[in-house]
């Protein structure tokens, strides 16, 4: 009897002790997994291993707990694969019932996850149940990891006061912990696209120190890598050379792609400054197998572009070319992404507003729905007229406006424009080109200019007709099109001449420009327009240097260089030399 109430009594004082344990031990697990939460972008490495042996005995974890482990896990895989690979998890998830700080950092990576899957309206209504709910949250921490991935958004939307409010609340929450390097990084992102060099290299200082001093490597060296890249783009080669060995180590120790890629990309764009073409290409290689994960669309665009300037430094045209066109194609792709985010947050925004405002009718009393109901009705009814008026006025006006703005910009277009192949035409080429050789005469910069002409157009017209003689003028008209810059003016001035005037370049510039659109024409796949022929043109091409900055004058000259090419065999560039005319 005693014995077996003994042992009932001990049996109980054993499970209300397991009980303690066990809850004790919760509240560690709890601890532990917020410590190892805050670990995983300063030492990756640790985090991972820990997290392999909290996933090991998940099953002695409560739901809380489970979920907790959960999303690291998933935070790791995105991470090492990238976001788009667990979006449906995240989806997933985001259905449970989570710890509403779970569901908040949750929500945040969808809005990363469906920003590179381009479905921005998907990641603009996450970002606004992230904003209508933000208020419920105290914990910095999680605020942190939530507010800046919105300011990521709207950085990436170049919406710079938007990007700016959100970067100022984050600040306003990190600083309470004494950790501004987040919203220091952020704001040195935001000005990538909106300062100069000088000013931009101050705000990068100020990231990579307050990253430094919390021991955020990861975001120290992103810092790193996104100013030497726009010291490289400003041509200062030797502060992006200081500044690469400052992280170079440690950056490449990590093992996110963006970061290692974009490292060996500098490098390799500083080897080909130093016109060591070996190396180049061994760490654009590099760089290439190192960022793999292609999770980045703006660090493929800048690799192709790489790749293309070092092959063009080699002369290899061809493959350049190759380069090129997917390196245009990513950056049309990224501005195309960028309309297309201002416009889904355009959208977003009135679909919310029509949202909130049924929410709040339905939370409004009943009665006082069908008191107000006859006084909403009238007002309505009124304003519908009213709003049927002014919308068939503004309808009117816009038409009106619409149809003065594009028949004068037909108007204006058919007298600028070629219409076979869509460059200016010789008098709006004449127009341009003196605008810009005015500009680089007074500026005192170098000035080129490119005339060329196809070989034996008149037999590809007699032989195969007048059709086909179209299809090849417009066909070289894209091919050469693709090396041109934005302010280069190109034009057709005469039945198969063309003509390319080059502000700020030199003439030896402009020689292998020449070069390049030779061969590229050369290639063109004439199969394509069902019957093959040879296609060649021949090039002339002067600067200012010896033919000064009057158009008459440099197109008699480049003119003249033309006729010489076509005398020594066609199919070549000549350079305009003063002493042999
Ligand atoms: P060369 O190598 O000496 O330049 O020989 P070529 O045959 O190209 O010389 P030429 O300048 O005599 O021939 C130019 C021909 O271009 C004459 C004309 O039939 C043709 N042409 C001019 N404008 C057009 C056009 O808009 N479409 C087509 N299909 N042909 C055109
Ligand atoms: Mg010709
Ligand atoms: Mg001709």
């Amino acid at each position: 009897m005693f014995n077996s109430l003994h042992l009932r009594k001990s049996r109980s004082i054993l499970a209300a002790a397991f009980l303690l344990i066990s809850c004790q031990v919760s509240a560690d697990n709890w601890a532990a997994l917020t410590e190892l939460d805050k670990i995983k972008t300063q030492n990756f490495e640790q985090f991972s291993s820990s997290l392999d042996e909290w996933l090991v005995k998940d099953t002695e974890l409560n739901v809380k707990e489970q979920h907790y482990v959960k999303f690291l896990d998933l935070f790791r895989n995105v991470y090492l694969k990238g976001y788009t690979s667990v979006i449906d998890e995240i989806e997933q998830m985001l259905q449970q019932d989570l710890p509403l700080t779970l569901k908040f950092r949750l929500s945040a990576l969808a809005v990363n996850a469906y920003q590179i899957k381009r479905d921005f309206r998907k990641a603009f209504l996450y970002a606004d149940d992230i904003l209508r709910t933000a208020n419920e949250i105290d914990d910095a921490y999680t605020l942190r990891q939530v507010l800046a991935p919105m300011a990521h958004l709207y950085i990436d939307a170049r919406q710079k006061d938007l990007a700016q409010f959100y970067i100022e609340r984050l600040r306003a929450v990190t600083q309470q912990e004494d950790r501004a390097c987040f919203a220091d990084y952020l704001d040195f992102r935001l000005h990538i696209y909106f300062s100069s060099i000088d000013e931009l290299s101050t705000h990068a200082q100020a990231a990579v120190n307050s990253c430094k001093d919390v021991g955020e490597t990861l975001w120290q060296d992103l810092a790193y890598a996104q100013w030497a890249k726009a010291y490289l783009d400003n041509n200062q080669i030797d502060d992006a050379i200081t500044l690469m060995d400052q992280f170079r180590a440690s950056a490449l120790a990590s093992s996110y792609p963006v970061l290692v890629g974009s490292v060996y990309n500098v490098d390799a764009n500083i080897a080909l400054e130093r016109k060591d073409y070996i190396s180049a290409k061994r760490y654009l290689k590099l760089a290439f197998e190192k960022s793999a994960s292609n999770e980045s669309q703006e660090l493929r665009m800048y690799l192709n572009e790489t790749a293309y300037k070092i092959a063009f430094n080699e002369g290899n045209f061809e493959q350049a070319l190759e380069y090129y066109k997917v390196f245009k194609q990513i950056a049309n792709l990224l501005d195309k992404d960028r309309a297309d985010k201002q416009l889904s947050y355009e959208l977003v925004k009135s679909e919310i507003e029509v949202k909130n405002q049924r929410i709040e009718l339905l939370n409004k009393d009943n009665e006082l729905l069908y008191l107000q109901k006859n006084v909403y009705e009238s007002e309505a009814k009124q304003n519908r007229l009213l709003v049927l008026v002014l919308a068939s006025v503004l309808v009117l006006a816009i038409v009106m406006a619409y149809r003065g703005i594009t028949g004068r910009r037909r108007f204006k277009r058919i007298a600028e424009y070629d219409h076979l192949t869509g460059i200016s035409n010789r008098y709006h080429f004449n127009n341009q080109a003196q605008v810009a050789l005015d500009y680089c005469e007074s500026n005192a910069k170098p000035v080129a200019l490119i005339l060329f002409d196809l070989d034996f157009f008149k037999n590809i017209n007699d032989t195969y007709g007048h059709a086909i003689g179209d299809w090849t003028l417009q066909q070289v008209v894209n091919t050469c099109r693709n090396f041109m810059r934005n302010n280069d003016v190109f034009g057709r001035i005469g039945g198969e001449e063309f003509v390319v005037v080059l502000p700020g370049c030199h003439t030896d510039k402009a020689l292998l420009l020449a070069e390049i659109c030779r061969d590229a024409i050369a290639n063109i796949d004439t199969a394509v327009s069902g019957t093959e022929f040879a296609l060649t043109a021949s090039f002339g091409v002067t600067g200012a240097d010896s033919s000064g900055y009057q158009l008459k004058q440099l197109l008699a000259d480049a003119d003249s260089a033309m006729y010489r090419a076509k005398e020594a065999g066609r199919n070549q560039v000549v350079s305009f030399a003063p002493e042999q005319e």
